[in-house]
C-alpha cells in the first residue's frame, strides 16, 4: 500500500513544481530534460503486468476518433517536471512495484524527455518499462530519437486507437494495435489476465478510473477518467 507520506510529498512536489519561474524551468531545461504531463499514478493493477506506476504525458496529434484521453491532447504546458523529479517518484517506490507504464497522449512526441526518462530508469532501476503509443513500432523507428527508444522498452502497444476495433482485452483498446515484446522479460502469457479498469480513491476521497477498457458511466464530472 502506498503510504500517506509518499502521496503527500508527490501532491507538495506537484505544487512546487507548478510555480517554478519561466527562467528557473529554461535553466533547469539546460541540465534536464522538462517532460509536459497530464497527470501520473502511484500504483496501478490496470495498466501493465503486475503493480505499476503510470504516468500519462500531455500532448497528442493524432487525434483518434472515440479517444477516450481527450484532456491529454492539448500540448499546451500543464505539468512541466524535469524527469528527475519523476525519477525521485519512482524509486520512492522500489521494492512495491513491479515497473513502470508510459501513455498519454503520446510520448513519443516529447521524445527527448521521453528518452532521458528511459535512460535513468535503466541505469537506476530494476523496474520493467511499458510503453503507449498511437504510432505503429516502424513509425517510432522512423524518427529521430526512435530506436534509441524501443531499446529501452520490454512491452511496446503501439497503433492508434480505431473506435470500430475497440476491445475488451483490457490491453490494446482496439484490435488494430500491436503488442511488441521486446526484452526476454514479459511474453504472451503475461497479458492473460489484466484488468480491464481499476476505481482508485486517493487520500482526498477522489475517484479515478482508470484502464484500458474504462466504462461508460453516468454523472461524470464526480471523478476524473484516464
Ligand atoms: S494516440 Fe492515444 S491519446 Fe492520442 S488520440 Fe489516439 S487514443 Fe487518444
Amino acid at each position: 500500500m502506498i503510504s500517506h507520506t509518499l502521496e503527500k510529498k508527490s501532491g507538495s512536489l506537484l505544487s512546487a513544481i507548478r510555480i517554478l519561474p519561466q527562467k528557473e524551468l529554461r535553466h533547469l531545461g539546460k541540465q534536464m530534460a522538462i517532460l509536459n504531463l497530464h497527470s501520473w499514478m502511484l500504483k496501478s493493477k490496470a495498466n501493465g503486468p503486475g503493480d505499476r506506476f503510470v504516468l500519462w504525458f500531455q500532448g497528442c496529434s493524432i487525434r483518434c476518433p472515440g479517444c477516450f484521453n481527450e484532456g491529454t491532447h492539448s500540448t499546451s504546458p500543464r505539468i512541466l517536471v524535469p524527469h528527475e523529479y519523476v525519477m525521485t517518484l519512482i524509486q520512492e517506490l522500489e521494492g512495491r512495484i513491479e515497473g513502470v507504464t508510459i501513455s498519454g497522449g503520446e510520448p513519443t512526441e516529447q521524445p527527448d524527455g521521453l528518452l532521458a526518462l528511459l535512460r535513468a530508469l535503466r541505469r537506476s532501476t530494476p523496474l520493467s518499462i511499458v510503453l503507449y503509443s498511437g504510432y505503429s513500432y516502424d513509425e517510432i523507428a522512423a524518427s529521430a530519437v526512435g530506436r534509441a527508444i524501443l531499446y529501452h522498452l520490454d512491452m511496446l502497444i503501439a497503433g492508434p486507437f480505431c473506435r470500430e476495433l475497440a476491445s475488451s482485452s483490457g490491453v490494446v483498446g482496439s484490435l488494430n494495435q500491436e503488442i511488441h515484446f521486446l526484452t526476454s522479460r514479459y511474453s504472451p502469457s503475461d497479458i492473460l489476465d489484466w484488468s480491464e479498469f481499476e476505481l482508485v480513491i486517493d487520500t482526498q476521497g477522489h475517484l479515478t478510473i482508470t484502464g484500458v477498457q474504462v466504462p461508460e458511466l453516468t454523472n461524470e464530472g464526480s471523478f476524473s477518467k484516464i
